[in-house]
């Protein structure tokens, strides 16, 4: 059985018993990064092997990761934060249980548009997930205006390096109108700023921005 399993994005309480549970159970542990899910593994006395499945060696790891299934063993897939195959290899792992007719279960847990939107207050009952947005001016700006003429709630994914420059092509294609920008979320810094993308492009440019970000229009 392959478990996916899905682990905190900041806060290390926020896991399920039964991720716990699996993850000390589990034959083996494939991790998008061994060193950063030893921190929760050895917070919670978790001594399952640990094997590295990431973007650079999905495809040799995971013919690897099929043939240990293969022999009758279990597999825990984790990503470094939140729900395994939300933007990241996570999703070809599971591709390849299913076309080998591998059982596969979810083990679910914190996704980081998920906190956004929640706390967004914006209508959750119509969304679009749009992961990152595309890294030319242009084409970020072009997909903006077209997710604009959508009537959906729209939420993307950002980092510290990049936001700044999303917001400046979030405020020439919408104006003024209130967006919001979520940051470290279920971390101690934890924050939720809403107004114009120029208001908050202000106020992290005079705090320097850190951490993670998920933005909700
Ligand atoms: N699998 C993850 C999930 O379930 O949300 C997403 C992985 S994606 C490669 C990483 C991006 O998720 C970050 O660049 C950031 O935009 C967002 N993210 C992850 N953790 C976050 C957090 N604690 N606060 C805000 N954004 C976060």
């Amino acid at each position: 059985m392959l478990y996916i399993v899905a682990t905190p994005i900041g806060n290390l309480k926020d896991i399920s018993f039964r991720a716990i549970e699996v993850l000390k159970s589990v034959d083996l542990i494939a991790c998008e990064d061994t060193r950063h899910t030893r921190i929760l593994l050895d917070h919670y006395g978790i001594k399952a092997p640990t094997t590295s499945y990431f973007q650079h060696n999905k495809i040799t790891k995971g013919e690897y990761i099929i043939q240990v299934l293969k022999a009758g063993k279990s597999v825990a897939l984790v990503s470094d934060a939140g729900t395994p195959g939300i933007l990241d290899p996570g999703y070809n792992i599971i591709n390849l249980a299913i076309k080998n007719n591998i059982g596969l279960t979810f083990i679910p847990g914190p996704a980081a548009f998920v906190n956004a939107l929640v706390l967004s207050g914006k209508p959750a009952h119509k969304f679009i997930f749009e992961g990152f947005l595309p890294r030319g001016p242009l084409a970020r700006k072009n997909h903006l205006k077209k997710m604009m003429a959508l009537d959906y709630t729209v939420i993307f994914y950002e980092s510290c390096h990049r936001i700044l420059k999303t917001l400046e092509d979030i405020q020439d294609v919408l104006g003024d109108k209130e967006i919001v920008c979520a940051r470290e979320l279920t971390k101690k810094f934890e924050e939720v700023k809403r107004g114009s993308a120029k208001d908050i492009m202000e106020e992290l440019k005079a705090q320097k921005p850190r951490g993670e970000f998920v933005i909700v229009i």
